[in-house]
């Protein structure tokens, strides 16, 4: 049975993670708290709804607490609290706090002298850093690097000299841009993109920022990814150009992928099925190219 001695408090925050791509990734802990609590708090109250129906769960009461209201839904939280309610603060995925809402209100509970609980939980930092193959010795997360590229470069510059895996969020569509500043940067240091973690086409490419143009072929700058860079020298050595083996092959056309995959042992269809995971394409398009390449 499970124990009971962390009942909820009443007048307890929690802080509760939540899955960042596979929803089997919530804690038995998560779950019950979020069923006993009085309230929840969510970055998107739509988006947690559905995840909270998925596991059966029914707020008593559902509020928004997002970058926009921080401080008038902070309050409302002080206030029911104060009450005695016990609440719950999730974000959308993974740790409210990380790049997510959840640091004011921390700072609101330390002020306002409450009680909170963080509960340990999924989190693509975390899941990246141990998942690169780059030193976990010693580590420092940046987050989102400021949009406006001369913040941007200045607070790469100010990064420098630091000796350690330096780790990064970013959006999809601003990853070219964000992998030349770090080229410009750091110099050619070994990096690894982190994609798509918990999910079905979970990939690391790992490569060397010299490399940047060519790392993420189109169809692989889509979906959440974390951008690690080795920029401590003793390490420098790791991944060389054009040898690692998710990045070359990936630099390939899709048919020598296939032929190389062939010429490996595997059978037309694997390697055709291999090919289409790697790159997040369907195992039709893979066979489109190879008919067009044979016209
Ligand atoms: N609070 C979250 C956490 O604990 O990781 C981070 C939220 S932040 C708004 C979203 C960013 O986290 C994405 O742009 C991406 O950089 C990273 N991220 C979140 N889920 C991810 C995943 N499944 N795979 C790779 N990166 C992910």
């Amino acid at each position: 049975m499970m124990s009971r001695e962390n009942d909820v408090d009443s007048g307890t925050l929690y802080l509760v993670p939540t899955p960042i791509g596979n929803l089997e990734d919530i804690t038995l802990r998560a779950l019950r708290i979020l069923q006993e609590v009085d309230f929840i708090a969510a970055e998107d109250t739509r988006h947690s709804r559905k995840l909270l129906t998925h596991f059966s769960i029914h707020p008593k009461k559902l509020f928004s607490y997002h970058e926009h209201n921080v401080r008038t839904a902070g309050e409302t939280i002080v206030e029911l609290l104060r009450m005695g309610h016990s609440g719950a603060l999730i974000s959308d995925a993974g740790m409210p706090g990380i790049s997510d809402p959840g640091f004011d209100l921390i700072t609101q509970m330390i002020e306002a002298k409450l009680p909170y609980v963080v509960l340990p939980g999924p989190s693509a930092v975390i899941t990246a850093i141990v998942g690169s193959g780059l030193s976990t010795a010693r580590f420092s997360f940046h987050g989102f690097l400021p949009r406006d590229r001369k913040n941007r470069r200045e607070t790469i510059e100010r990064l420098v000299s630091r000796k350690e895996t330096l780790v990064f969020y970013e959006a999809p569509h601003r990853i070219e841009k964000l992998l030349e500043d770090l080229y410009e940067g750091f110099g050619d240091c070994p990096v690894v993109i982190a994609k798509e973690l918990t999910k079905r086409h979970e990939q690391y490419v790992r490569g060397r920022l010299s490399e940047h143009e060519h790392l993420l072929p189109e169809e692989l700058r889509r979906g959440e990814m974390v951008v690690l860079v080795d920029v401590d020298s003793q390490w420098s050595n790791r991944f060389p150009v054009g040898q690692d083996h998710i990045v070359g092959r990936l630099q390939l056309s899709i048919v020598d992928h296939v032929s190389e995959l062939m010429a490996e042992g595997l059978s037309k269809k694997d390697a055709m099925r291999e090919v289409a995971k790697a790159r997040s394409i369907s195992r039709r398009d893979v066979y489109q190219m190879i008919l067009e390449d044979k016209a």
